[in-house]
């Protein structure tokens, strides 16, 4: 249902920007990446498909893809559901589009592997941009696969870097641990909190502070959104701060009515500045290429230790009901060992 869903962002837009380019079923790997590259909404579909599914037919094509990348400039967006993630990404869509930046959005669920939580693809204010070949949108669900979405999303960002978009935005929903995996994928990081929905507090809990580069108090047509704020300024206030670090600014926005976007790109702008000068932006993207070498490595080692013969001890461990007298770790050993040699 989430890809029938995508598609409908994604397909007309194929169609508007390259009316004959159909591409047949058997087009290779160089083909396919070549017609990325020129805006084919399809192909780029059917490199993020492949991603998703992890096929092996991945390898060369990434390979292909590397020498390509490193050009576009990230940013993510995270906060609970309804706080307005979606609203602010198809506003920030537009602000960028009006500077001539071809953009990618990247939705992604870390909480419904298969169905599920409303999505980008199916939703009006998204759709404004279905048809506009300067966007590619897609919505990405972990589907169970070995490595889930810590390893899908880098390798999703590669393939949108390589096609030449300038800007890729990825929203992803705020709980627990995964979206903030997934903002060290970002060079700049939106939380978003709304008023009275106690999630600053609640970012507060999750470490989220940690990983905010920019605050954005959405809703401010709301009751209580100086109170989030004052909230927010005491919380960024207590924060041990070296000097010369960032500051993460709170920008008030009324995503519905366009109200504050300008001032949050603004910010964008001042935040991508200064990891420039101040040599983060090569820290946070060595970071990203040692955490993606580190997903590939430990969803290849999942996969040769779910196919070792050994791993049938995993078994009967479980049947077992793991009772206090079993000793985890030298099967564990063994089967590492195993995988490793
Ligand atoms: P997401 O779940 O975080 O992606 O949130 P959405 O972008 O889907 O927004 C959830 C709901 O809040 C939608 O009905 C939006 O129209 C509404 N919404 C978004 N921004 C604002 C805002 O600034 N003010 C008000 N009043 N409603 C908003």
């Amino acid at each position: 249902a989430r890809a029938a869903r995508c598609c409908c962002a994604c397909q007309p837009r194929a169609r508007v920007a390259e009316p004959r380019m159909r591409a047949p079923a058997a087009a290779g790997p160089e083909e396919v990446i070549s017609r990325a590259q020129g805006g084919d909404a399809r192909a780029l579909a059917r490199l993020v498909s492949l991603v998703e599914n992890g096929t092996p037919e991945l390898r060369p094509i990434m390979k292909a893809l590397a020498p390509l990348t490193g050009r576009a400039r990230v940013i993510g967006l995270t906060g609970a559901p309804g706080v307005g993630k979606s609203t602010i990404t198809g506003a920030l869509v537009t602000a960028y589009r009006e500077r001539g930046l071809r953009v990618g959005v990247l939705a992604v669920d870390p909480t419904s592997p298969f169905s599920g939580g409303a999505l980008l693809g199916d939703r009006v204010r998204m759709q404004d941009h279905a048809t506009d070949p300067g966007v590619f949108i897609r919505s990405m669900a972990s589907r169970g696969h070995l490595g889930g979405l810590s390893w899908a999303t880098p390798q999703a960002l590669r393939v949108l870097d390589a096609a030449g978009f300038d800007l890729v935005l990825v929203e992803t929903v705020g709980v627990g641990q995964a979206e903030v995996e997934i903002a060290s994928l970002a060079d700049s990081t939106l939380v978003l909190v709304a008023p009275g929905m106690g999630d600053a507090i609640q970012a507060a809990k999750a470490g989220i502070l940690e990983v905010a580069d920019i605050f954005v108090v959405n809703k401010s047509d709301k009751p209580g959104a100086q109170e989030a704020v004052r909230d927010l300024r005491t919380m960024i206030a207590m924060a041990r701060r070296s000097e010369g670090d960032w500051k993460p600014p709170i920008v008030t926005t009324t995503a519905t009515a366009g109200d504050g976007i300008a001032d949050l790109t603004g910010k964008l702008d001042a935040h991508w500045s200064w990891l420039g000068s101040s040599g983060e932006r090569d820290r946070r993207r060595r970071a990203r290429a040692r955490e993606e070498v580190a997903a590939i490595a430990v969803a290849a080692l999942r996969q040769r230790v779910a196919g070792l013969p050994g791993n049938s001890r995993l078994d009967v461990l479980a049947a077992r009901g793991a009772p206090r007298d079993t000793r985890p770790y030298s099967p564990a050993d063994g089967l590492v060992a195993a995988a490793t040699t």
